[in-house]
Formats: structure tokens, sequence, C-alpha cells
């Protein structure tokens, strides 16, 4: 199984500024102070290999999407904000005129997670399929209401592909073209559903926008059967735990100390941490992925924990 991010904010997208980039300029200048650069080449391997990852890269970027792919000729996707567009335009890059279909897992309908479909390119193209999978009642209502006069020019019902809405039931395991999808339910507002994927011998849990109580036992305990034994887990990590349990308990997000502890519960292998919050910058984030790191190394009773932070672009081979 692979899986690809192509959006990782939270919220709304968030793009570099002028001012970030002058100053991921001048850090990386400094870091090389007294260097010197015979090629290309050894300016990148300089970069990669001795530069903070804040200052080499961005965490981006777009809001939730992230791809699956399983071997098989479907597209394998959750969630459309706004990396819906970049993730589009690789379907149809990838395609070259044949017709395509992409089956699309939805968290929920809050808008920065469906906010990229008016301009996901296959919706546009005659005789491509699109199957959207959700267990919220209101699904294709929010679809059609993004899409309505005075809000965006083209209807949803102007869209050439075939488009369809599929009803999941939480708890229900289904087969999707060689993958096995299990939906549970999440604490947010309006819900939100978490998706477990299946497929050679692998697991992802797709698991965003969902506060956690830690004085919940049985949330607890139903959510590490979820994660269970899990090769990858994309996890809301939109807050510091501070923040999880104080001013922001009830936003409806959780953090990267209780992704960690859910995820050695489960012995989970991987944690990526997800949904990024739009207030935080590069260092900012790299913060609360070392804090992560940290807690893990210092909890840890059996096998490591891979703990790392989604960003646009990203890709991983299970
Ligand atoms: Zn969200
Ligand atoms: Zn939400």
């Amino acid at each position: 199984m692979r899986v690809r991010f192509w959006g990782t904010r939270g919220s709304i997208p968030v793009a570099l500024t002028s001012a970030d980039i002058r100053d991921k300029l001048a850090q990386a200048l400094l870091a090389a102070s007294g260097r010197r650069f015979a090629s290309p080449g050894e300016a990148y391997d300089f970069a990669s290999g001795h530069l903070p990852f804040s200052v080499t890269h961005t965490f981006g970027g777009h809001t939730s999407c992230v791809e699956l792919e399983n071997g098989r000729n479907e597209y394998f996707v959750c969630d459309m904000g706004s990396g819906a567009r970049a993730f589009g335009a690789h379907v149809l890059a990838r395609e070259g005129g044949r017709p395509a279909t992409v089956n699309v897992f939805m968290s929920h309908v809050h808008w920065d997670h469906i906010m990229g479909f008016p301009f996901f390119g296959p919706a546009y193209v005659p005789g491509m399929k699109i199957r959207i999978h959700g267990c919220h009642d209101i699904l294709e209502h929010a679809f059609r209401l993004q899409q309505s006069a005075p809000c965006f020019p083209v209807d949803f019902d102007q869209l050439s592909a075939s488009i369809e809405f599929v009803k999941l039931v939480p708890g229900e395991t289904r087969e999707v073209c060689g993958m096995a999808v299990t939906p549970k339910l999440q604490r947010h507002s309006g819900d939100s559903f978490g998706y477990r994927f299946e497929a050679g011998g692998r697991s992802v849990v797709y698991s965003t926008d969902s506060e956690h109580t830690l004085d919940d036992p049985s949330q607890t305990a139903a959510f590490v059967a979820f994660f269970r034994d899990a090769d990858l887990v994309i996890f809301d990590a939109m807050y510091s735990l501070a923040e999880a349990v104080s001013v922001k308990a009830d936003w409806g997000h959780s953090s990267n100390i209780i992704g960690v502890e859910l995820c050695q519960m489960a012995r989970a292998k991987h944690l990526m941490l997800f949904h990024h919050e739009p207030a935080n910058d590069d260092a900012t984030i790299e913060g609360v992925l070392r804090d992560a790191r940290r807690l893990e190394e210092l909890t840890r009773e059996g096998p490591a924990l891979q703990v790392s932070a989604a960003y646009d672009g990203l890709e991983i081979a299970l």
C-alpha cells in the first residue's frame, strides 16, 4: 500500500509568505557560512543533510486530502480539502484521457474537507466515475450547497463526471476494489468518521477532526481497538496537549501527545501528525513533532513507534 499526502493543514489552507521564504533563506545562508559548494548537488546534499526540516521544507499547505493506493486500478482518497486540486491533476495526468474511478471517503463536511471538490479536475471530465462514501445523511446536500449560486459559478448538476454518493455504516466493513474499509464515529461538532483501510496485509487508519477525552475509558478502548496494530495512523494533532485539555477543550480536535498514547496502547507502528493548526509556522510544527518523539522515547515499553509530521507531497510505501 502507498499513501500520498496532498493536503495536511487544518481548517484553512496556509501558504508560505515572502517573509517566511526570506527567513528560511537567511537561516540556510547562516548555517552554510564559510562553506563552499562546487556543484548544485553538493549544495543539495548540504541542505538535505545538515539543515533542519523546517528550513528546507514547509508543512504546507492545503487542507485535508490523502490518497491511498492498493495496486488496483481504482483511486482511493480521504477528504476533498484544497489538496484535491493537485490530486485531481495527478489523476488526469496519469490516466492521459482514459476514464477512471475515484473512491472518496469523507470524514465530515466541514468546509476545509470539501472545499477542494469544485476544483477537482476529474469531476469535469465525461466518463470519469466518482463515488463519494460517507456516513453523514447530509453528505450530498453539503457538496451541492457549496457549488450553489451565488457562491460558485459552476453548479453541481453541470459537472460532467458520473458522481454517486454511497452511504456507509459505522462499524461495518465494506470491500471496495480490494480495499476493506471500516468507518468509526468520532467526537466532533456535527460528528466525524475515521476510516480503517486494509489491503495486502497492511492497514492504514485515517482519523482526523476527532477529539479524545482522556477521562472516558470506553472511548479510549474503542479507539485503541480501531488503531490496533495499524501500519500507519494519520491523526488529528492540531493542538498541544495543554491546549487540548484547557482553552481548546471541546473544540473537536486532539494533540500530538494523545496521538502517541493511543498509538502506543494500540501497538501501531507509525503515527503521522496531521491537520496542523493554521496559526503554527514550520518551526512550531517541528517542535510539536520533537515533543511527540521525546514522549514516545520516554514512555516506550515495546517496539518503537515511528512518529512523523505530515506535509504536502509526502509519500509513504507500506
Ligand atoms: Zn478539519
Ligand atoms: Zn471539522
